[in-house]
Protein backbone atom coordinates (compact mmCIF):
# COMPACT_ATOMS: atom_id res chain seq x y z
CA UNK A 1 0.00 0.00 0.00
CA UNK A 2 1.27 3.72 -0.31
CA UNK A 3 3.00 4.96 2.31
CA UNK A 4 0.99 8.04 4.19
CA UNK A 5 4.75 9.71 4.84
CA UNK A 6 6.30 9.34 2.05
CA UNK A 7 4.29 8.14 -0.87
CA UNK A 8 6.39 5.14 -1.49
CA UNK A 9 4.20 1.83 -2.92
CA UNK A 10 4.49 -0.75 -0.60
CA UNK A 11 3.33 -4.28 -0.87
CA UNK A 12 -0.12 -4.68 0.91
CA UNK A 13 1.21 -7.36 3.35
CA UNK A 14 3.78 -4.53 4.72
CA UNK A 15 3.46 -3.28 8.04
CA UNK A 16 6.09 -0.70 7.50
CA UNK A 17 7.27 1.45 4.71
CA UNK A 18 10.26 -0.12 2.67
CA UNK A 19 11.54 3.83 2.17
CA UNK A 20 11.22 5.56 5.24
CA UNK A 21 10.21 3.23 8.07
CA UNK A 22 6.32 4.37 9.13
CA UNK A 23 3.82 1.98 10.30
CA UNK A 24 1.60 1.54 7.75
CA UNK A 25 -2.34 1.28 8.35
CA UNK A 26 -4.85 -0.91 6.60
CA UNK A 27 -8.00 0.84 6.30
CA UNK A 28 -8.49 3.63 8.80
CA UNK A 29 -6.28 3.90 11.57
CA UNK A 30 -8.38 3.26 15.02
CA UNK A 31 -8.88 6.02 17.15
CA UNK A 32 -8.18 6.24 20.58
CA UNK A 33 -11.16 6.68 22.69
CA UNK A 34 -9.94 9.69 24.68
CA UNK A 35 -9.84 11.73 21.15
CA UNK A 36 -13.46 11.96 21.86
CA UNK A 37 -13.32 13.59 25.27
CA UNK A 38 -12.33 16.92 22.82
CA UNK A 39 -14.72 15.92 20.24
CA UNK A 40 -17.30 16.41 23.63
CA UNK A 41 -15.70 19.86 24.91
CA UNK A 42 -15.89 21.05 21.51
CA UNK A 43 -19.80 20.02 21.20
CA UNK A 44 -20.24 21.24 24.83
CA UNK A 45 -19.45 24.81 23.74
CA UNK A 46 -22.37 26.09 21.55
CA UNK A 47 -24.43 23.70 24.45
CA UNK A 48 -22.39 25.98 26.98
CA UNK A 49 -23.22 29.00 25.49
CA UNK A 50 -26.95 28.54 24.50
CA UNK A 51 -27.33 28.12 28.30
CA UNK A 52 -26.00 31.18 28.58
CA UNK A 53 -22.93 29.83 30.64
CA UNK A 54 -20.61 32.65 29.41
CA UNK A 55 -23.00 35.19 31.25
CA UNK A 56 -21.86 33.09 34.36
CA UNK A 57 -17.90 32.73 32.98
CA UNK A 58 -17.29 36.53 32.25
CA UNK A 59 -18.06 38.27 35.76
CA UNK A 60 -14.90 36.20 36.36
CA UNK A 61 -12.70 38.39 33.99
CA UNK A 62 -14.17 41.48 34.92
CA UNK A 63 -16.73 42.19 32.26
CA UNK A 64 -20.82 42.71 32.82
CA UNK A 65 -22.73 39.99 31.54
CA UNK A 66 -25.50 42.32 31.56
CA UNK A 67 -24.51 43.98 28.62
CA UNK A 68 -23.61 41.13 26.51
CA UNK A 69 -27.18 39.28 27.23
CA UNK A 70 -28.84 42.79 26.43
CA UNK A 71 -26.39 42.76 23.24
CA UNK A 72 -28.22 39.22 22.18
CA UNK A 73 -24.70 38.31 21.95
CA UNK A 74 -22.55 35.74 21.35
CA UNK A 75 -24.92 34.78 18.78
CA UNK A 76 -24.14 32.15 16.07
CA UNK A 77 -20.43 32.95 16.90
CA UNK A 78 -20.13 29.72 19.63
CA UNK A 79 -21.90 27.22 16.88
CA UNK A 80 -19.31 28.20 14.33
CA UNK A 81 -16.30 27.46 16.73
CA UNK A 82 -17.83 24.47 17.83
CA UNK A 83 -18.52 23.01 14.60
CA UNK A 84 -15.07 23.63 13.25
CA UNK A 85 -13.43 22.33 16.86
CA UNK A 86 -15.57 19.42 15.97
CA UNK A 87 -14.54 18.72 12.32
CA UNK A 88 -10.81 19.74 13.51
CA UNK A 89 -11.07 17.30 16.23
CA UNK A 90 -12.84 14.49 14.12
CA UNK A 91 -9.64 15.23 11.13
CA UNK A 92 -7.45 14.68 13.73
CA UNK A 93 -8.48 11.11 15.20
CA UNK A 94 -8.11 9.67 11.32
CA UNK A 95 -4.64 11.10 11.43
CA UNK A 96 -1.55 8.52 11.43
CA UNK A 97 -0.04 9.95 13.88
CA UNK A 98 1.47 8.78 17.32
CA UNK A 99 -1.64 9.23 20.01
CA UNK A 100 0.28 11.50 22.10
CA UNK A 101 0.19 14.26 18.66
CA UNK A 102 -3.17 13.37 18.26
CA UNK A 103 -4.07 14.22 21.76
CA UNK A 104 -1.91 17.22 21.53
CA UNK A 105 -3.27 18.42 18.34
CA UNK A 106 -7.02 17.63 19.73
CA UNK A 107 -6.23 19.74 23.21
CA UNK A 108 -4.33 22.22 20.53
CA UNK A 109 -7.89 22.82 18.63
CA UNK A 110 -9.93 22.64 21.97
CA UNK A 111 -7.75 25.41 23.51
CA UNK A 112 -8.45 27.42 20.06
CA UNK A 113 -11.84 27.44 19.80
CA UNK A 114 -12.48 27.82 23.50
CA UNK A 115 -9.95 31.04 23.62
CA UNK A 116 -11.90 32.13 20.60
CA UNK A 117 -15.00 31.84 22.23
CA UNK A 118 -14.14 33.37 25.48
CA UNK A 119 -11.98 36.31 24.21
CA UNK A 120 -14.86 36.98 21.68
CA UNK A 121 -17.46 37.34 24.61
CA UNK A 122 -15.39 39.36 26.79
CA UNK A 123 -14.48 41.31 23.56
CA UNK A 124 -18.08 42.21 23.19
CA UNK A 125 -18.91 42.73 26.61
CA UNK A 126 -16.14 45.56 26.39
CA UNK A 127 -17.25 46.97 23.31
CA UNK A 128 -20.71 47.12 24.43
CA UNK A 129 -19.84 48.41 27.94
CA UNK A 130 -17.34 51.14 25.89
CA UNK A 131 -17.63 54.68 27.27
CA UNK A 132 -19.37 56.00 23.79
CA UNK A 133 -22.57 53.79 24.86
CA UNK A 134 -23.09 54.59 28.00
CA UNK A 135 -22.84 58.54 27.34
CA UNK A 136 -25.98 59.83 27.09
CA UNK A 137 -28.74 61.52 29.78
CA UNK A 138 -30.23 58.54 30.63
CA UNK A 139 -27.65 56.24 33.24
CA UNK A 140 -26.77 53.33 30.94
CA UNK A 141 -28.33 50.09 31.45
CA UNK A 142 -25.13 48.35 32.68
CA UNK A 143 -25.89 50.05 35.69
CA UNK A 144 -29.69 49.69 35.67
CA UNK A 145 -29.43 46.08 35.65
CA UNK A 146 -26.19 45.71 37.69
CA UNK A 147 -28.30 47.95 40.74
ZN1 LIG B 1 7.33 5.81 3.55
Amino acid sequence: MKCWNCHHLNNASDAECFMCGAVLYSGTPKAHGSLYVFVALCVFLPVFSAAGGILHVLPHFGVNASQLRAGGAPGIIPWILGTAGISACLYVTRTPFPLKVQLLLSALVVLVCWGAYIGFSVGLAKELTAPRHAVGAVPSAAVTLRA
